[in-house]
């Protein structure tokens, strides 16, 4: 059975893409299941290059196919900020109510049909023996005036999806994982990682 390393260190992202690959005959393992010590830096200017950066790095190291996402929050009225800065937005040892509040700050005088917004999510899958492929999904929606909802993390209680009239953070996990943007790329990956590894 070939294995894939998932380069992330929480377990619910790991599952979600177990859920894809395993079915399609892939042993799927995460940061949690080996002693990867190090962090890899995020210097891209992209949420593309990033997921780049992070799948090939711990690919080298390992010599197996991975997969790297890098996701965020991009808001019109701020020239797509917090985009690849969303984790760190408020500062690095800040935490996302941190970054919320900093987020509704820059926003406050912004009118409801400027607030439009995207939570973005580039994944990238490299190999040894492969050149490196990438995908991007994304959901459309407005920055609320306010935290509405308790579920997920994140800027979920402040992004309002356009679809759904709620906020990220008061739909189900169900709801919120058939819309989101990692769903919308790993949609994209299914299409494709047959052929890939074919
Ligand atoms: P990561 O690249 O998935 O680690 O996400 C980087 C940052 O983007 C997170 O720390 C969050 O602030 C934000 N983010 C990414 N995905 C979501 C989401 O689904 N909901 C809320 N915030 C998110």
């Amino acid at each position: 059975m070939k294995e894939i390393i998932i380069a992330t260190k929480n377990s619910g992202k790991a599952n979600e893409f177990q859920t894809i690959l395993e079915p399609r005959g892939f042993k799927v393992l995460s940061l949690l299941d080996m002693d990867f010590l190090g962090e890899i830096e995020e210097t891209g200017q992209s949420f593309e290059e990033n997921a780049i950066l992070k799948a090939e790095a711990i690919s080298k190291i390992t010599g197996k196919p991975v997969i790297a996402d890098d996701s965020g929050l991009s808001a019109d009225a701020l020239g797509g900020d917090p985009g690849i800065y969303s984790a760190r937005y408020a500062g690095l040892d800040k935490n996302d109510e941190a970054n919320v509040e900093k987020l509704l700050e820059k926003m406050k005088d912004v009118d409801w049909e400027n607030r439009t917004a995207r939570f973005r999510c580039a994944l990238a899958v490299a190999s040894p023996e492969r050149e490196t492929i990438t995908v991007e999904g994304s959901v459309e929606g407005y920055i609320a005036e306010k935290p509405e909802g308790t579920g997920g993390f994140g800027y979920d209680p402040i992004f309002y999806v356009k679809d759904k009239s709620a906020t990220m953070a008061q739909l189900t996990p169900d709801e919120k994982n058939k819309i989101s943007h990692r769903a919308m790329a790993l949609k994209k990956l299914e299409t494709l990682i047959d052929d890939y590894f074919a």
